[in-house]
């Protein structure tokens, strides 16, 4: 290590210890110059501000891919359908309960809708859908009701502003959005990629008119694409950004923080996969620069074993994937044996707890870093 690079780790690891914020370029310097186990310091420090640091907390979680009809083409996905393809669907409600029933069976009570941009669904679709399952199930589960820009296309589709497409929601039992649809933010990115997937600022308007609405809403980020560095800390100075703008007015924020990897199967852009290090190296980076977000989520669907590393380099929550087609038929393969998922987070010396998303408030929004 030259003099310089010993300089600069060390004036970053004090602003750290100080919990002092670390600037956008030291995070660069630090994501291109420092050692893995340097990242692993500097992140379980930022982690203790939050969490005991040797307990993580988990859900068991299952993606109800209710329709798989979508308009926007992303050229990263593998699971989207065009109207009128012999293989398209849109589930019914009786489908969506035994899939719940099917987890609840097993422990789990988290559920995340995830579906395109159908043009045939309209808001009625949703309510009632919605409506049907907080009638039937109650505080007994939860979900995200749809992924931010789904719920964008929606309101739009439906010529209603988001603050109104969203009272409806909620109106319907609706309490959760969940921040997909944000891979890359950062403009550059959407228009190579997913040109009518909304602009970095309208995802952003979105997310701030979630939670105006009394919703609660979560960041999220997928990595490994063709995104350049430049990209990647644009989507997280705009987070950050985002949140201090929330905390600083006494709003309730982003629950929490996910980050994913892309999976390069049967879709039109292709590519590989990043490796494992890439990704722990990139979470450490997320919880060293996102210190305004109380809760940082490893990606078990698409990382596996990996992703429990990552509770070492930063992350202090984690689902447990039951289903998810959207990322299976990218290539993710799902693991359901929880014991043995459980025992990796064990190995990587972290006691664990279930996180009820129905039971515990979702005050933690609010809380800063002390
Ligand atoms: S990623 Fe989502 S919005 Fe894009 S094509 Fe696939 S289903 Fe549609």
């Amino acid at each position: 290590m030259t003099q310089t690079s010993t300089i600069a780790i060390e004036s970053i690891r004090k602003k750290v210890q100080d919990k002092e914020r670390v600037s956008r370029a030291e995070a660069e310097w630090l994501w291109q110059n420092a050692s893995d186990d340097q990242l692993i310091e500097l992140a379980s420090a930022v982690r203790a501000r939050y969490h005991a640091p040797d307990e993580a907390t988990y859900l068991l979680m299952r993606i109800i891919n209710y329709t798989n009809i979508c308009v926007a083409k992303c050229d990263y996905c593998s699971f989207y359908r065009l109207p009128r393809a012999k293989d398209g669907y849109v589930r019914d409600k009786e489908w969506v309960f035994a899939k719940i029933d099917e987890l609840v069976e097993v422990g789990g009570d988290l559920f995340g809708f995830n579906g395109g941009f159908n043009p045939q669904l309209k808001i009625d679709y949703y309510t009632n859908l919605f409506g049907a399952i907080r009638e039937r199930y109650g505080d007994k589960i939860e979900f995200y009701g749809m992924t931010v820009v789904e719920l964008l296309y929606v309101a739009r589709l439906c010529k209603l502003s988001t603050p109104d497409a969203l009272a409806l929601l909620k109106e319907a039992g609706v309490r959760w959005i969940t921040g997909g649809g944000a891979e890359i933010l950062a403009d550059s990115f959407r228009l190579r990629h997913s040109p009518l997937k909304y602009t970095v600022k309208e995802y952003m308007d979105t997310q701030r008119d979630i939670l105006d609405a009394g919703l609660h809403t979560t960041g999220t980020m997928v990595i490994g694409f063709d995104e350049s560095l430049d990209e990647r800390f644009d989507h997280l100075e705009t987070v950050r950004n985002f949140q201090d703008e929330r905390l600083n007015a006494g709003k309730e924020g982003l629950f929490s923080f996910l980050c994913w990897t892309y999976k390069p199967y049967n879709n039109e852009l292709g590519g590989e996969e990043i490796s494992s290090q890439e990704y722990l190296r990139h979470l450490a980076i997320c919880r060293i620069y996102l210190d305004n977000i109380r809760h940082l989520r490893a990606s078990v669907l698409t990382q596996n074993q990996a992703a429990l590393s990552g509770l070492k380099y930063g992350a202090d929550d984690f689902d447990i994937p039951w289903e998810d087609e959207v990322t299976q038929m990218a290539g993710a393969v799902i693991e359901k044996d929880v014991d043995r998922v459980l025992g990796y987070a064990s190995d990587a010396g972290f006691k664990t707890r279930y996180r009820h998303v129905a039971k515990d408030p979702a005050a933690a929004c609010l809380a800063r870093s002390k």
